[in-house]
């Protein structure tokens, strides 16, 4: 199976290509040429989540590797998790549970994607005898994801642009303490969109690389993350009821990497009643499920950090395969004027979303609210993204046949902030983010300049 682009100008790609280039050529984002279907009586065999993903994601990568190298790399992608099977799901009630995907090293979900990315970068690296630098900006999650999931890998060299903001100090350290000689966290002094343009503009003009190097991308548009995601919504439906009973997935969602992973599993065949796309005060996907209304707005900070999005990128991948029933055409034209100009579909088509598709936007107050009831209520502590996913479920709960899973995408040990503020008292700080908290912080200040950004990773190159 090869891949292609949303926009239909970067074509006939390997998975590894694919892996290595990030974002098409066009500006679109890769897709499977067609979705792999799942023998759902082969899963309902399957015992463990790396069991789960040793048959998804070879359906993925055969263009590029053999499945038997594919499952040795498996047996050693994720690491450092401090639950023995990865996840665990906790029920609140008999209609509802947690799918805890926050037992990784850095205590959120973005471990699954990036461990798996980082796993394959390596190889790819070694196969070639090439070497590569991982640069990106991060408002939350993803920069301490992707060095930890690189830092162990010598061919890999990571800066992260660490802007002024909004991330708790936890999300910080976990990139600054590292010390690493291979890992280079940068705190930029400007705000997340000056450092993604200065990003954007590395990678076009990609001055500072040496002959022969990878310039690599960790944002949430490459499509092995979304492989990596893929796999638990499979293993999640397995262990709640062996596959056999459509499920609801309330996802707390910013740039809709998550969410399109769900939607992708029940492409391949995963049982699925509606998929909840809960937002926080950023809701330009909630506009567009409730109004058609697709439209980029400024940023507002939330107590859900790593959701404050103004466009969610993956979410054109969802346009171009459900709603433009993979038209590039009329994808390229959507997304030509966006955003300047914002997208609004054929009325007839956007209907479609009810089939699927259900959200709400959740803001401060009830994200507060939310902790202290499920606190409360069944003494279980959530982290603030994992509170908007939750009280999405509660405001849906009439509309809601089946079962409901919540994906709880952070520990809440991550916000020990927004934990005070709620007036919720948490004793369990994983070890990892105990040891963070104790270390020196040790990372490079620099203006939000291309100049001095570029000279900096030249330097260290
Ligand atoms: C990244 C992140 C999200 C949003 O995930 P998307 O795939 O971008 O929608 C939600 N919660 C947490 C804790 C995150 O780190």
């Amino acid at each position: 199976m090869l891949f292609h682009s949303t926009r239909g100008k970067d074509n006939n790609k390997t998975f590894e290509e694919v892996l290595m280039q990030g974002l098409a050529d066009d500006g679109g984002l890769f897709m499977p040429d067609n979705w792999p279907k799942v023998d759902i009586k082969h899963l309902q065999e399957l015992k463990t989540f790396v069991d789960v993903a040793k048959y998804i994601v070879p359906m993925f990568t055969k263009s590029s590797y053999s499945d038997d190298e594919v499952r040795d790399l498996l047996d050693n992608t994720w690491h450092n998790f401090s639950e023995e099977d990865l996840i665990k799901i906790f029920d609140i009630n008999e209609t509802t549970s947690v799918l805890e995907l926050f037992h990784g090293p850095t205590a959120a979900f973005k471990d699954f994607g990036l461990q798996l990315a980082a796993a394959f970068f390596n190889k790819t690296l070694q196969k070639q005898n090439k070497t590569a630098i991982v640069f990106g900006a991060t408002s939350g999650d993803t920069g301490s994801a992707a060095i930890d999931a690189c830092k162990e890998f010598e061919l890999i060299k990571s800066f992260i642009l660490i802007p002024e903001g909004n991330m708790s100090e936890i999300q910080r350290k976990q990139m600054t303490t590292v010390n690493k000689p291979n890992v280079f966290p940068i705190l930029a002094s400007g705000t997340f969109d000056d450092c993604q343009d200065i990003v954007k503009k590395g990678f076009s003009e990609r001055t500072f690389l040496k002959e022969d190097q990878y310039l690599l991308a960790v944002n949430s548009i490459n499509w092995v993350r979304i492989i990596g995601q893929i796999c638990y919504y499979f293993f999640a439906s397995l262990k709640v009821n062996k596959l056999s009973n459509p499920l609801n997935f309330s996802v707390p969602t910013g740039n809709f990497g998550n969410v399109f992973a769900c939607y992708a599993a029940s492409k391949m065949g995963m049982p699925l009643e509606k998929i909840i796309v809960a937002v926080n005060d950023n809701d330009i996907l909630d506009r567009f499920f409730r109004n058609n209304d697709y439209s980029k707005r400024t940023v507002s900070e939330t107590i859900s950090p790593s959701m404050d999005i103004s466009v969610a990128s993956n979410f054109e991948r969802l346009m171009y395969d459900f709603y433009l029933s993979r038209d590039s055409e009329a994808c390229a034209r959507l997304y030509s004027e966006f955003p300047s100009q914002s997208i609004k579909i054929d009325d007839e088509m956007w209907q479609k979303s009810v089939d699927l598709f259900m959200s709400v936007s959740i803001d401060d107050n009830s994200t507060y609210n939310s902790m202290n009831f499920y606190n409360k209520e069944y003494d279980y502590i959530m982290d603030p993204h994992t509170a908007v996913a939750a009280d999405a479920v509660n405001n849906l709960r009439e509309e809601l046949r089946n079962k409901t899973i919540i994906l709880a995408t952070a520990h809440p040990a991550k916000f020990p902030n927004a934990l005070k503020n709620a007036g919720i008292k948490n004793d369990s700080i994983p070890h990892n983010l105990k040891e963070v908290l104790a270390k020196e912080e040790i990372a490079e200040k620099l203006d939000a300049s291309e100049n001095s950004i570029f000279n900096y990773i030249k330097k260290n190159n």
